[in-house]
């Protein structure tokens, strides 16, 4: 049988890897497992992550807290955790290919799936889109750097327009395009090009170019690990906590774009130190013995 962890930590995006940083600084013993799809590395510069004035890429900031936590002795272990239950003292976690993890808590921190529009060209033009910034996925995280850009915003109408008028803050220009009429997606480094009122056999509809497009299509909470226990979640599908991270099942903590907040970084990252710190107060206590290193005289 596996040994018994204080924690397994599910997910290494910003929220699991802070996370592991703290719990590794309170001497716990913890796994982390990740299937390396985070968020983050679609971000091609951060400007409003704390600390960087000049801004840093996703892929930088997932390497540096990775670093920040292996420094501690954390090892991220790839894999994806396909069942969680819970056992008489601990959580029981199993990935596909047979490996099994014990636990007397666990810390969900697997974020969303971004649901993305179709592109021309396919993922590798999409990619490329979000690369150069002409498509861009967080209006709370950009549309500062988007300022005034002729701006698209694609989604259900009511959302595409709460959206075009949260974006207003940034520019005059910005219009709702509505993603349940047929329409066509075009975008390269310069922008995007929307031809709406597309026909179902094909023929041509009006086509628009602009500097930014926002889809706002919505995302999967991935939170079925934790309703497959009865965790309460909101109407989009994402975790409910308390005021200590922690969801509806007892010992089951929850941070970062996985939980029913603003997806930001920050967040993410604030919800680790608070989950983190109520998880090792909850375990049994871990004192020091003999005399330590930084011991004085
Ligand atoms: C294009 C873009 C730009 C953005 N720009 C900014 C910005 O400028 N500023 C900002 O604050 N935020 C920005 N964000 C949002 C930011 O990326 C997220 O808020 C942040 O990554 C959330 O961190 P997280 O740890 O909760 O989840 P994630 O970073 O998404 O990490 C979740 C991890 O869990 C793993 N996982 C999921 N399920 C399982 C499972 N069952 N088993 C094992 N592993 C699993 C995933 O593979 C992933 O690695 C941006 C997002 C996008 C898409």
């Amino acid at each position: 049988m596996a040994e018994l962890l204080d924690c397994l930590i599910v997910g290494a995006g910003p929220g699991g890897l802070v996370a592991a940083t703290y719990l590794a600084r309170y001497r716990r013993r913890i796994a982390v497992v990740d299937a390396g799809a985070s968020r983050a590395r679609w971000i091609p510069t951060s400007h409003n992550c704390p600390g960087f004035p000049l801004g840093v890429s996703g892929t930088t900031l997932l390497a540096r807290l990775r670093e920040q936590a292996e420094t501690h002795g954390v090892v991220v272990t790839h894999g994806r955790i396909d069942s969680l239950e819970r056992e008489a003292d601990a959580f029981v976690a199993r990935d596909a290919a047979g490996g099994e993890w014990r636990a007397a808590t666990v810390l969900l921190a697997t974020g969303i799936v971004d649901r993305l529009p179709t592109v021309e060209g396919g993922p590798e033009v999409l990619a490329a889109a979000i690369e150069s910034g002409t498509l861009r996925l967080c209006a709370v995280c950009d549309g500062y750097e988007a300022r005034d850009s002729r701006i698209a915003v694609l989604g259900p109408a009511e959302e595409a327009g709460r959206h075009a008028d949260f974006l207003r803050t940034f520019s005059c220009t910005v219009d709702a395009i509505d993603s349940d009429q047929p329409y066509r997606l075009s975008c390269d480094d310069a922008g995007c090009r929307v031809e709406s009122g597309v026909e179902r056999d094909g023929s041509p509809g009006t086509a628009r170019e602009y500097d930014t497009l926002y889809p706002v299509l919505g995302g999967d909470s991935q939170s079925q690990l934790a309703t497959a226990l009865g965790a309460a979640v909101d109407e989009e599908g994402a975790l409910r906590t308390d005021a200590h991270q922690q969801t509806s099942v007892d010992g089951l903590y929850a941070v970062g774009d996985v939980v029913s907040a603003l997806n930001q970084i920050a967040v993410a990252v604030g919800h680790a130190a608070i989950a983190a710190t109520a998880v090792h107060n909850r375990l049994p206590p871990n004192p020091r013995v003999g005399r330590g290193i930084n011991s004085s005289g």
